[in-house]
């Protein structure tokens, strides 16, 4: 079995505003954590779309998304309860219409 370096929740909090700062979320999107549990959640979630599974239809999973995303609660990061698997057109929608009542909801 391959090891590769983890972050507990405390450790996000703490990482994660830093990558925040200076602007550079990529290398959390790049850490062997984050691509090793992504892919585990895809794989558990059989590759499938679940917002497009909720409405009966079968689409490929295309991305993992962050239900309460990273820099409002990086201590979920790398919380699988916090992944979803969703197809690019469910990534958006949730992206760029949703996201705004999102945010009121939760702050
Ligand atoms: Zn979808
Ligand atoms: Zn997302």
């Amino acid at each position: 079995m391959k090891t590769y370096r983890t972050y507990t929740p405390a450790q996000l909090s703490v990482w994660i505003p830093q990558l925040v700062a200076r602007n550079d979320m990529h290398a959390f999107y790049i850490s062997h954590a984050w691509l090793h549990l992504r892919e585990q959640v895809l794989r558990e979630q059989h590759y499938e779309c679940q917002l497009c599974k909720a409405r009966g239809l079968y689409v490929p999973a295309t991305t993992v998304h962050h239900i309460q995303t990273v820099r409002h609660a990086p201590w979920l990061a790398l919380t699988k309860s916090n992944l979803l698997a969703v197809c690019d057109e469910c990534h958006y929608k949730i992206h760029h219409k949703q996201n705004k009542k999102w945010e009121d909801e939760r702050w």
